[in-house]
């Protein structure tokens, strides 16, 4: 990576996004609500930001979600998508409205899309912001706001396409991405480590799930947990392994709803933390596969939270903090 100058970026950093993200309406009241996407979104129109080399986020296809999700549960999501009123998968938590297939294709589109883009060098890194998140759809299960889950997705796809051996995710949401984790679990060329609040939803994330291959690394935080707390996690932790695993790509789960202003949810991280979070992933990147990093939006419920989140952690993404 080369050298930053103060303020300039230096990367080719790539955002996706699609309109038909914002057509996911899960209903009034619903905290993954199109406002999220619109904040990060009005976050990156500042002066600052200008570098960033904006896209549309192309469709994913069937066989890409198949990649990770069983074929009668990928069926069963585009078959009953509704053309009006809405379907719901898991409760009140996951409902789908009439954008809200193509909005979940689209994020699958899009994170798919990175990995070529860093894959072929037409970017250094690449940001996926998209919704709605996708980090607890299990191979044949919606929950969580998360139909599809683009994260495994695309770590997959970089497998099958570009023939990588070892793709890791690393996930920063406040919550446990209990998909992620199932659908990497018995796979030793994929590593899954998150940092989340525990106990809360959904209740995975003990330090005992490690996976086939130690593939597996979680990092449960107590409710009130600050940035010492989350830092020395990481850097006991997720850090020494994510090195040690010497991933080809590195996929985030970037979820900004550990943020001390989330409604939500009980940590009290700052942007600094993000940011933070986000220099010491990129180093690991650039010692192990020359920087290849996917960056892909999970939660955040805090407006706020969320644009001033996103906007440190693409600061450093940009090379310009
Ligand atoms: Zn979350």
């Amino acid at each position: 990576m080369p050298a930053s100058f103060s303020g300039i970026p230096i990367m080719t950093t790539i955002v996706y996004t699609h309109a038909a993200c914002m057509d996911h309406r899960p209903g009034a009241g619903h905290p993954e609500a199109p406002a999220r996407l619109t904040a990060v979104l009005d976050a990156l129109q500042t002066p600052e930001f200008s570098a960033l080399q904006w896209r549309d986020a192309p469709r994913g296809t069937r066989e890409q979600v198949a990649l990770v999700h069983r074929p009668d549960f990928v069926d069963l999501i585009i078959d009953n998508a509704p053309t009006q009123g809405y379907v719901v998968l898991d409760g009140g938590d996951t409902v789908m409205s009439p954008g809200s297939l193509e909005a979940v294709m689209r994020c699958v589109g899009a994170a798919c899309a990175g990995v070529d883009d860093v894959m072929s060098g037409a970017a250094d890194n690449v940001f996926c912001a998209t919704r709605p998140c996708g980090h607890h759809a299990e191979p044949s299960r919606a929950m969580g706001f998360c139909v599809f889950n683009q994260a495994a997705i695309a770590a997959v796809h970089a497998q099958e396409k570009h023939g990588l051996s070892r793709v890791a995710v690393v996930d920063f949401d406040v919550h446990h991405g209990n998909g992620t984790q199932a659908a990497f679990f018995d796979k030793p060329g994929l590593f899954y480590a998150s940092s989340h609040q525990s106990p809360f939803y959904p209740g995975t994330g003990s330090r005992s799930e490690t996976g086939v291959a130690h593939n597996i690394v979680n990092v449960p935080l107590a409710r009130g947990a600050d940035s010492s707390d989350f830092r020395a996690g990481n850097e006991s932790d997720i850090l020494p392994a994510l090195k040690a695993f010497n991933p080809e790509l590195l996929i985030i789960s970037a979820g900004f709803d550990a943020h001390h202003l989330d409604p939500l949810a009980g940590l009290n991280l700052t942007d600094d933390d993000f940011a933070w979070i986000t220099e010491e992933l990129m180093k690991i990147a650039d010692a192990c596969c020359g920087g290849k990093v996917v960056s892909i939006l999970e939660g955040g419920y805090s407006l706020e939270g969320l644009a001033s989140g996103t906007a440190a952690h693409l600061r450093v993404m940009m090379g310009a903090k």
